[in-house]
């Protein structure tokens, strides 16, 4: 009996791996690679890899400029005392990674020369790196379920510094996550600025509300709103007009606006995005402090830091402002806005 259940086992098992075999062959006539060569896909692993390296060749002219900086330091003198520590002062500080920031690395630095034995042989820009890294607020914000729809985000910030371009980009972001969008042109102060937001409405395929020029931004702020909440939009994108030379103007009108959404959902609008130009450096900080005192901002996006040294206002930035940078901009296409993640961004512009 045993025998038999033996034998049974193993013309079952012989069966198992006939028919495995054969499904591989027809997968091969298919033209189909068999299925058991293929490793289990790293989809992470490959996205990680992806987006340090677009990191990598977008920041490049800040990771140049900084490293640069630094290595032409460590070629002078390995030694990190006193002077080192004051060349690499001066090279933090001049890649506009801010005085607050700048010293608290020295800082760090200083107390690890006390703690380490010798300061020679010390790898100085693994050092750096790990202090900012250590230093850093390092969540990545990426909010994507918002509890109610339409979700309000209202974009500010001095003509110039990309508004209606991030716009475009942030369409294209949440319509790849499913979202439905609608954008709302409140820069109603030239003729050019609703025709610029409405191409990239088309080229996004997002729904669009635009008056006439000269009209009220609240009363297109109201439109987009009824808009988007007929048409069932997960996403309302609202752009509006940056002109400095009139603060407290410019102030009142997005304030007026904030006040017609909220009239409309006491949640509206849900989020202010500030977005700052990197390539302006500490001016950019400023502007930030700024505007974070009048407009309720609740997340910064830094764009054009493809096209600047001054990349390092984005650490600065991190670590001086309470609102987070959610978004980074690398570039003028609709796919050229990344989730901004502090580390890998560290990590990119000190490998
Ligand atoms: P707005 O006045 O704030 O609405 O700014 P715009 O969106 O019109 O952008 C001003 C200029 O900056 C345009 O020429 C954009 O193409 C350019 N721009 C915006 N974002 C980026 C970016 O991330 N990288 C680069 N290189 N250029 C950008
Ligand atoms: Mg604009």
């Amino acid at each position: 009996m045993a025998l038999f259940r033996k034998k049974r086992i193993r013309d079952y098992l012989r069966e198992e791996k006939f028919l495995k075999e054969y499904r591989a062959l027809l997968e091969q006539r298919r033209g189909n690679q068999p299925t058991k060569s293929v490793p289990k896909v790293k989809v992470e692993e490959i996205k990680k890899e992806t987006m340090f390296e677009k990191l990598s060749r977008t920041l490049s002219k800040t990771k140049t400029s900084i490293v640069g900086k630094l290595n032409s330091i460590i070629s002078k003198s390995d030694i990190l005392d006193e002077d080192t520590l004051e060349d690499i002062e001066e090279a933090l500080y001049t890649s506009d990674i801010g005085v607050k920031t700048t010293e608290l690395i020295i800082d760090k630095l200083r107390e690890r020369i006390r703690e380490e034995k010798s300061n020679q042989d010390l790898d100085i820009k693994k050092l750096i790196k790990k202090e900012i890294i250590e230093l850093i607020n390092k969540t990545p914000i990426v909010e994507v379920d918002y509890k109610e729809k339409p979700h309000v985000i209202l974009v500010v910030g001095v003509n110039g510094n990309g508004k209606t371009t991030t716009i475009g980009k942030l369409a294209h972001y949440y319509q790849s996550l499913g979202k439905k969008v609608l954008i709302g042109a409140a820069d109603t102060f030239r003729a050019a600025a609703i025709e610029q937001l409405e191409t990239w409405a088309n080229r996004t395929n997002s729904d669009f509300v635009k008056h006439q020029m000269g009209s009220d931004p609240a009363a297109v702020a109201y439109d987009s709103y009824k808009a988007g909440e007929a048409r069932d939009m997960d996403i309302i994108l609202i752009d509006t007009a940056g002109r400095l030379h009139n603060k407290v103007n410019l102030m009142n009108e997005l304030e007026k606006i904030s006040r017609v959404l909220n009239k409309l959902n006491s949640n509206a609008p849900h989020e202010v995005l500030l977005v700052l130009d990197a390539t302006t450096g500490q001016n950019a900080l400023s502007q930030a402090k700024q505007f974070s005192k009048t407009s309720g901002v609740t997340g910064i996006v830094l764009t054009k830091l493809d096209g600047t040294a001054k990349g390092g206002v984005t650490i600065a930035i991190n670590q001086e402002m309470d609102i987070p940078v959610k978004f980074i901009g690398l570039g003028e296409q609709k796919e050229d806005l990344e989730v901004f993640d502090p580390e890998e961004f560290v990590k990119s512009i000190f490998s």
